[in-house]
């Protein structure tokens, strides 16, 4: 029989005999949450926000890192190589349910390589442009975008993203192919548009609703079947002019594959608590996007969202035949 080295021999009992006094002790040192998009944006928001308060219930300290590019899916890949020992957890929302469709070479699986911890937040977008854009209403932007096909630009955080998603959904409603320039996050995105560097983007209310009330940005429509309470002189897009054009943007917590149940059990009470907390509430409601009901921010309710969501937007991808190598 081979002579099994030392080291290997205690990292084999620690392993064996490990993982219930170590999810007894969990957390004991600083847990990481990725977050694939740049600092500034609504993922990094809602992020930091629910890391915060995560971590003042866990009685740890929770830090975030913002691992940013390729729509979300660099951060993913990072999380699905990470140890699953707790101390790395991984902040995505719908784009973690796009990406099988958009990327034909994705180096991770939604499926197998996650442990799903639970549901965050719904949140609804909003088609924004710079301020000087000249077109006054959703109509006159679409007769406008038509118009000028070859200079009309849209913002994204890269593909995969959601703001990529909702910008190809609307060329599609309006059957017009326009330049997009992504971004590694709608954050940097945001800045140019106010800049006026570039002319549109579809962002959720996280990233526009100071903005608009700022009056330092137009806005033409929220991608919601009812009007936002935060923001309630903006249109539906349905009251705007184009009707069906509805998209939610969920947010999730996984972990690394492999993470012990106990553990996870640990984030998901800890998810839990963070969406009763008043501070989160309350920006949360300032900002538009809603908590989810308990019973969402949990791992068997994800996979089920998980599921629903790669199947609704797998055909609608291969139809808009959108993809990367
Ligand atoms: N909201 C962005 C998007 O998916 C990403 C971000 O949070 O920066 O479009």
């Amino acid at each position: 029989m081979r002579k099994m080295p030392h080291v290997h021999l205690l990292m084999a009992l620690a392993l064996l005999v490990g993982s219930p006094v170590f999810a007894q002790d969990y957390p004991s040192k600083v847990i990481t949450m990725i977050i694939p998009f740049s600092a500034g944006g609504p993922t990094d928001t809602v992020g930091r926000l629910t890391a915060q308060a995560m971590g003042q219930s866990l009685k740890s300290q929770m830090i975030v890192e913002n691992v940013a590019g390729a729509g979300g899916t660099i951060g993913a890949a990072r999380v699905a190589r990470s140890d699953p020992d707790g101390y790395t957890i991984f902040i995505h929302h719908i784009g973690q349910s796009t990406a099988p469709s958009l990327y034909r070479k994705l180096p991770y699986n939604v499926f197998n390589d996650f442990e799903p911890i639970g549901l965050v937040t719904d949140g609804p977008m909003t088609l924004v442009a710079r301020k000087d854009f000249p077109p006054t209403t959703l109509k006159e932007l679409i007769a406008y975008a038509k118009a000028n096909k070859d200079k009309v630009t849209c913002a994204n955080a890269g593909l995969g993203a959601a703001s990529h998603l909702a910008g190809m959904l609307f060329m599609t409603a309006i059957d017009t192919d326009l330049t997009t320039i992504p971004y590694k996050g709608t954050g940097p995105a945001m800045n140019d548009l106010m800049g006026g560097q570039v002319d549109f983007m579809i962002d959720q209310t996280t990233n526009t609703t100071s903005q608009i009330k700022g009056g330092k940005i137009k806005v033409y429509g929220v991608t919601t079947k009812k009007r936002v309470p935060s923001l309630p002189d903006v249109p539906t897009m349905d009251e705007a002019g184009l009707p069906n054009f509805e998209v939610n943007v969920w947010h999730a917590l996984y972990a690394p594959k492999g993470t012990p149940k106990p553990v996870i059990d640990k984030l998901v009470k800890a998810l839990q608590q963070a969406l009763k907390d008043q501070t989160v509430m309350q920006r949360f409601a300032e900002l538009g996007v809603v908590p989810v009901a308990e019973d969402r921010a949990t791992p068997e309710a994800l996979r089920v969202q998980l599921k629903t969501e790669v199947d609704k937007w797998a055909p609608i991808i291969k139809k808009a035949g959108v993809y990367a190598d």
